[in-house]
């Protein structure tokens, strides 16, 4: 048997202890058939432990602990009761940021950097939860005065929640936080890939005082575990955030039951660069938009449009600020860009750079793997492509760029607009009437003019098209956790 808890020594030479178990009922536990996966750190291909690998059984065990857990009282506990829960996990979390973002470097290969960003907003976002839970307000409704009508609003039940390897801990907060705030109680199911740092965080609701049973997490495996989710007749709801595909996928399975569903997909998101910006700025701004996190970000700004009065110059100046940005081992000083989480990442991204090659566009900088150890690449800026290659329409969710050029607002919004996703979009302008009007036009769920991937908690994020259903963060992600219950009474 493995044990449920073993002693790690991180890359920053910091000790912990990382459970490995099943989260279920407010306990680590061994999964029904005992069987483990291996979790690799991405910057040196080492194991760095294994963990409990749920199965149909375990979902069921763990769905029928969150389904007690709601009727015996946090569906009806008070508002205080839950906010409380979850200021004093925002605490625990903030306490232990250090430690929760060099498990988030060592299980997914960002750099410290960017870690410490996900943790410093996970903390905000769970606090900012605790502080909705007593302003979740219904409605009184004029129906004549012979009745009375008022609407108020209910948590769903037991929610399945699926999650990606790219934010492992970020996803963990914008799902759990919501779903608790609202009364809900949830399974959920860490990537295969990246399962620490959703495990060390769930001890630490037990620790908060947040009831047994409330959150439960179970690594496994999506095939098995995350299709169990979707089909589980006492599984009230999906909310999953992943890939185009498998939210496809999903939408099928959670069908039969008619379950709630919320899908944050995938992207390939414009960043637009008119003459008139400040150069310097837009530049920053398009390189943060597209090699922040290594390119795994749904909302990257992958395509950038540059306006040709300022191409070349724009093209130089992203070419040295791309060649200056430190690349390699998350931990050291000075590193934006650590690796790629995992070798079939690595694989995919690397392909696509033949394909871009093959078509014809020209690599300006990177193109390769950056070392011979870990999955690094170099970051990637592709130049002289067209609207139709298979670089500038597909997801290649990593370091890797596209610019073309531009002449006129229609031309622009018209190439931005071509997409079957629309998740986020950048402008950069000194020009406001241009900004807004380039904004009301772009079909995406997030514009961010003269800046990019900021995120505050809350603002809501979700996306057009087919980047998904629903919104997270804000009042927004309140109205995916709960149902609208009208009474109306004689009088
Ligand atoms: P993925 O779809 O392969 O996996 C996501 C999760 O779904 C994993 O936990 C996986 O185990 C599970 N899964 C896989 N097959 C399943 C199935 N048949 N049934 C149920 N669950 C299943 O995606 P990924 O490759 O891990 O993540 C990258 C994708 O996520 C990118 O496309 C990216 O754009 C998207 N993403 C979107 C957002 C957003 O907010 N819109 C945020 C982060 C990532």
């Amino acid at each position: 048997n493995f044990p449920l808890k073993v002693p790690i020594t991180l890359p920053n030479g910091q000790s912990y202890e990382q459970p490995t178990g099943l989260f279920v009922n407010g306990e680590f536990r061994p999964s029904h058939q005992h069987k483990t996966f291996e979790v690799i750190n991405p910057a040196t291909e080492e194991e760095i432990t294994h963990v409990y690998e749920a199965r149909e059984e375990d979902v069921d065990t763990a769905v029928a602990a969150a389904k007690k857990a709601f009727d015996n009282g946090w569906s009806m506990s008070n508002p205080e009761t839950r906010a409380a829960g979850l200021f004093k996990l925002a605490d625990l979390l903030e306490h232990h940021s250090e430690t929760l973002a060099a498990i988030e470097s060592m299980d997914n290969g960002k750099s410290l950097l960017c870690s410490r960003g996900d943790v410093a907003l996970v903390t905000k976002y769970i606090r900012s939860c605790g502080g909705w839970t007593d302003k979740l307000y219904g409605n009184v409704i004029d129906t004549g005065k012979d009745h009375f009508a008022y609407s108020v609003r209910e948590p769903l039940g037991v929610c399945g929640q699926i999650i990606p390897w790219n934010f492992p801990l970020l996803m963990w907060s914008w799902k759990v936080g919501p779903a608790l705030a609202t009364g809900n109680t949830v399974v959920l199911k860490p990537a295969e890939a990246t399962p620490l740092s959703a495990l060390f965080a769930s001890q630490l609701c037990q620790e908060a005082g947040i009831p047994a049973g409330v959150v439960n997490v179970i690594p496994g495996y999506g095939k098995i575990v995350g299709e169990r989710l979707c089909k589980h007749p006492d599984v009230k709801k999906i909310a999953f955030t992943g890939s185009t595909a498998t939210g496809r996928h999903i939408m099928k399975s959670a069908s039969d039951t008619i379950k709630k569903i919320t899908l944050e997909l995938g992207g390939k998101s414009p960043n637009i660069v008119f003459g008139d910006a400040d150069l310097d700025k837009a530049v920053r701004n398009i390189a943060f938009g597209i090699f922040f996190n290594s390119g795994e970000t749904c909302c990257a700004g992958s395509r950038v449009y540059v306006q040709d009065t300022v191409y070349d110059e724009v093209l130089e100046k992203f070419q040295a600020y791309t060649e200056a940005l430190g690349v390699g081992d998350p931990f050291k000083e000075g590193i934006f860009q650590g690796a790629q989480t995992s070798q079939n990442q690595l694989d995919k991204i690397l392909s696509y750079v033949q394909t871009g090659t093959d078509e014809g566009a020209r690599v300006v900088t990177g193109g390769q793997r950056h070392g011979s150890k870990g999955f690094f690449i170099k970051p990637t800026i592709f130049a002289d492509v067209h609207e139709n290659m298979k670089i500038v329409r597909e997801e290649i969710f990593g370091p890797i760029v596209t610019v073309s050029k531009f002449s006129t607002v229609d031309e622009v919004v018209s190439m931005a607009n071509n997409s079957v996703y629309g998740l986020a979009a950048g402008i950069h302008t000194k020009d406001v009437n241009k900004a807004i009007d380039v904004s009301n036009r772009i079909r995406a769920g997030t514009i961010w003019i003269n800046t990019y991937n900021a995120f505050h908690q809350s603002v809501p994020f979700g996306g057009f098209g087919q980047s998904g259903i629903g919104s997270e963060m804000g009042a927004a992600a309140l109205d995916n956790y709960t149902q609208t219950k009208s009474v109306r009474m004689s009088i």
